[in-house]
């Protein structure tokens, strides 16, 4: 059984406020916000870098990106967003399942490091 927080909050294991779904993504807000708006889009699929993933699942999370791209109301996308996707020790990656961060509703500045 995968031992992964998001694998459990994808099967309903970890119950968490889903803001949207579909039969690629869950999207849910990130517990520690560094936006006004602060969402988590995560494939519904385990893998943990897009250098692991096969081209079907970057396929996936490019649909998902699209997907994102359409849901301007629910996440307040109309005057821009960031999106976000950590990889590895070095970018500060802390959940091991791939995902992407939405941050929106704020003008955001550029914080290298
Ligand atoms: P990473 O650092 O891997 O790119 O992002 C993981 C994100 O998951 C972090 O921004 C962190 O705040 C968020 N996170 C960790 N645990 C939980 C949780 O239990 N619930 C929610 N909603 N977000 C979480
Ligand atoms: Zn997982």
């Amino acid at each position: 059984m995968c031992d992964c927080l998001f694998c459990k909050f994808v099967s309903g294991e970890i119950p968490v406020n889903k803001v949207y779904e579909d039969e690629n993504m869950i999207v849910i807000r990130d517990i520690n916000p560094q936006a006004k708006n602060h969402f988590l889009a995560i494939p519904k699929e385990h893998f943990k870098l897009l250098a692991d993933a096969t081209v079907k699942q970057i396929e996936t999370v490019g649909k998902c990106l699209k997907k994102i791209s359409e849901l301007s109301d629910l996440l307040e996308l109309k005057n821009g967003y960031r999106l976000v996707i950590n990889q590895g020790d070095d970018a500060g990656q802390t959940v091991f399942h791939l995902h992407v961060h939405i941050l929106s509703g704020q003008k955001m500045g550029w914080q290298p490091a």
